[in-house]
This record gives C-alpha cells, structure tokens and sequence, in this order.
C-alpha cells in the first residue's frame, strides 16, 4: 500500500455513490450557446446573466487596461498592489450599492474567507442561515465564532435563536445568502435587518446571485428591498452577473478601513489583476447606464419558467431567474440531463447532497444573452423528453 493509495479509494466511493461530478470543457466563449465536444451547445448553466462575460465594449477595456497598466497587479494591495484603478473601482461599487465604501477582493469565495473572521471570534455567535453558500460556511469555520444554525428563509425562526443565543456572544453576526442559487428563492431581508437591530447584530448579506439581476439596474438585494443603512455588510461577486472575476464587501468607511488591517486575502495574496478590475468597471458602467440587459433576462426568465409550468413541470418557488426544474429521483435527474446534452443543451442535474434527497433536479440559468428562439428550443426538449421519460 502506498501512502497515497487513499486516494483512489475515495475517488472509487465517489464514483461509486454517483457522486463523481464529471467536468465538462467548453471549447468556446461563454454565450448562449457553447461548443462542447466539438459541438454546439444551448448554453443553460452559466452564471453569466447579462451575458457581460464576452461583452466587446468589456472586453475591450480589459484589453486596454493591460497595454496601460499590465498583465499583474504585483503584490499585496498593502505593499505594493494597490493600482488607482483598484481605488476607482472600489469607490464605483460604493456609489452603485449606495454604500459608503468598499473593498475589493480576488473572488467571492475569498470575500467571505476573508471577511467573516475578521468581524467575530471565538468570544462571538453567528447566526447562519441553514443553506448558505459553501464559501460562508467556511468563513463562519475559519472564525471560531459560535455557529447557530437558523431555518431556510424563516425569520420567526432567527428570532428564537437570537432570543436563546444571542447572549452566548459579546458580539453577534447574522449572515444570509441574498439569493438561494439552488432554488431562486430569496431571503427576508427586511425581517432579518429589523432583527438585527432589536438584538444587538451585525447584519451580513452574500448577493451573489442578486448582483445584475436584483433591483434598480442590478443593484442587488439592498436596493430591490429599499434597505440602504439598514443593512451593515454587503459581499458580492464580479464572476455572476458582472462576468469577470473577483469579490467585494461593501459598508461604512471604518469597516472598510478595519478589513484592510485584518481580512487575510487582503494582506497576504496579490490583488486583482488590473485587466480584470478595467472590465469589472466597464461591466457596472453598462448595467448603470442601460437596463434593456436586465429587462431582457426577467423576460427570458419568465418565458422559460412559465413554459415549463405550462407543461407540468415544477419549478419550484423561485422569485429570480435561476429556474429550477424538479425532476425527484436522482437517477431521472441524471438521465434528463444526459439526453439533454444529446439533443443539444447543456443544463446539470443538481443531485443530493447539494440539494435534499428526492429533490434532485435540473437547474436552469436563462440569460440576457438568450433569444426567444433559444428558449423556445429548451421548452420544447423539455416537452419531448419529459413525455417520454413519463414525468409530464
Ligand atoms: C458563487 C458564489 C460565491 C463565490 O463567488 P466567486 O466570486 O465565484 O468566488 C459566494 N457566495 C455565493 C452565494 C455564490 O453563489
């Protein structure tokens, strides 16, 4: 037995329990449509909604960024890697959340990373809701903070905890994906920022998948709910709707000021590349300046959702345009989305455990970038293979 053998028994039980998740490489652009295999491909798995991913006006400025200021950014932001252009694009995504201030980190995940520990400790509590995102469950890890764990989307249920918990704690953070990207569902944000305030709590929202999507021109979640002030620590991502790479929190000036002393993705990894900070810039520009995108991917949204109803399908309780299709038995699931790829659409099924056993389902993401052709196609297939997999 060799000391790494251990290895390829875990790759056996995964495969073995089917949940072995076989990449798939895409040989072109993000778009609509995708080549796969040499193929083309209906394109419904990206998180690219605006389609900004491989917008020419985007890429353009990535293009020029990197003639003026270079490919790297060189160092840590504290030492030597922070480039005007990191400072301008932290003072655009302040003005675009109507926050104070913000700071900007190499992804989402790291913001969360890097965010958590710094505001709770071991002395602290946090309150996280019951399915956020994989990169804050770490966070929440990395902080040592106390974690009490509230129900999906049930603010009644946060409110028992913080009755029963929140003295466990000298300082408390309630923290919530905006938007479930499971589901499409959203979080009860007023409720939560009320509580936060009646008890004593740091209010944290993830709006990945409310960035571009949610509110006046893609705000997000703080602006589609009128909380501007009322909520303490807004985090988001550049690789969803905004089509480029990075992360970011958002709030008041000292909060800011404090991360850069303490969030470690700050001070010990290099910063963004100013190529992507350029095109992260020109990303929000088009979304502040037109929101025919942001109109174009509720339309293919709800043309999608209400085709698929239409047919018998459930969708689930999604209020944004992750559609979720809910096919139960994880072997459907998996079947569905196999005669899906042969007839031409690249959608994954979502089994347990990333959703609940016997929820398993096909997860679909329309775009702006999609044409109603497009979505005429996906509901058609749907159709076709639905009736002969006997689910409609
Ligand atoms: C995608 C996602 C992240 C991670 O963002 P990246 O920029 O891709 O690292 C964090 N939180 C949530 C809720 C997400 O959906």
């Amino acid at each position: 037995m060799g000391k790494m053998d251990w290895i390829n028994d875990e790759l056996k039980l995964l495969k073995e329990s089917g949940r072995y998740v076989p990449i798939r490489v895409l040989e072109s652009s993000q778009g609509a449509w995708v080549k796969i295999d040499g193929k083309k491909m209906l394109n419904l798995c990206s998180n690219n909604y605006l389609g900004l991913a491989n917008h020419p006006e985007v890429k353009k400025a990535m293009a020029d960024a990197i003639q003026y200021y270079g490919v790297g950014a060189g160092a840590v932001r504290s030492i030597a890697g922070t480039m005007d252009i990191h400072i301008k694009l932290e003072e655009k995504i302040a003005e675009f959340k109507h926050m104070e201030n913000s700071l900007v980190y190499q992804g989402g995940l790291l913001a969360n990373l890097g965010t958590i520990p710094a505001l709770v400790n071991k002395d602290d509590v946090i309150f996280s809701e019951e399915l956020n995102h994989a990169s804050i469950i770490d966070g929440v890890r990395l902080s040592s903070a106390k974690r009490v764990v509230f129900s999906h989307l049930s603010a009644e249920d946060l409110e028992k905890q913080l009755k029963q918990e929140r003295k466990s704690g000298k300082k408390a953070l309630i923290v919530t994906d905006g938007v479930f990207s499971m589901d499409g569902d959203i979080a009860p944000l007023p409720e939560i920022s009320e509580l936060g305030e009646k008890y004593d709590s740091m209010v944290y929202v993830d709006d990945a998948h409310g960035e571009g999507v949610l509110g006046d021109h893609g705000r997000g979640i703080v602006d589609h709910f009128n909380l501007v002030n009322k909520v303490d620590i807004e985090m988001g991502t550049f690789s969803k709707a905004i089509g480029v790479m990075g992360g970011f929190v958002a709030g008041s000036n000292e909060l800011i000021d404090y991360l850069k002393q303490k969030a470690r993705p700050f001070l010990f990894s290099s910063a963004l590349n100013p190529g992507e900070v350029a095109a992260i810039l020109k990303s929000i520009e088009i979304m502040e300046r037109d929101d025919s995108l942001l109109k174009k991917l509720w339309n293919n949204a709800d043309r999608l959702k209400t085709g698929l109803k239409n047919l018998g399908f459930n969708t689930g309780h999604s209020k944004t345009p992750i559609t979720p299709v809910i096919i139960g038995e994880e072997r459907n699931a998996v079947e569905f989305s196999k005669t899906l790829y042969d007839e031409g659409i690249f959608a994954s099924p979502i089994v347990y455990p990333t959703v609940a056993k016997g929820t398993a389902r096909i997860r679909l993401m329309p775009s702006a970038v999609h044409s109603e052709g497009d979505i005429k196609f996906a509901i058609d297939k749907f159709e076709s293979i639905g009736k002969k997999m006997k689910l409609i």
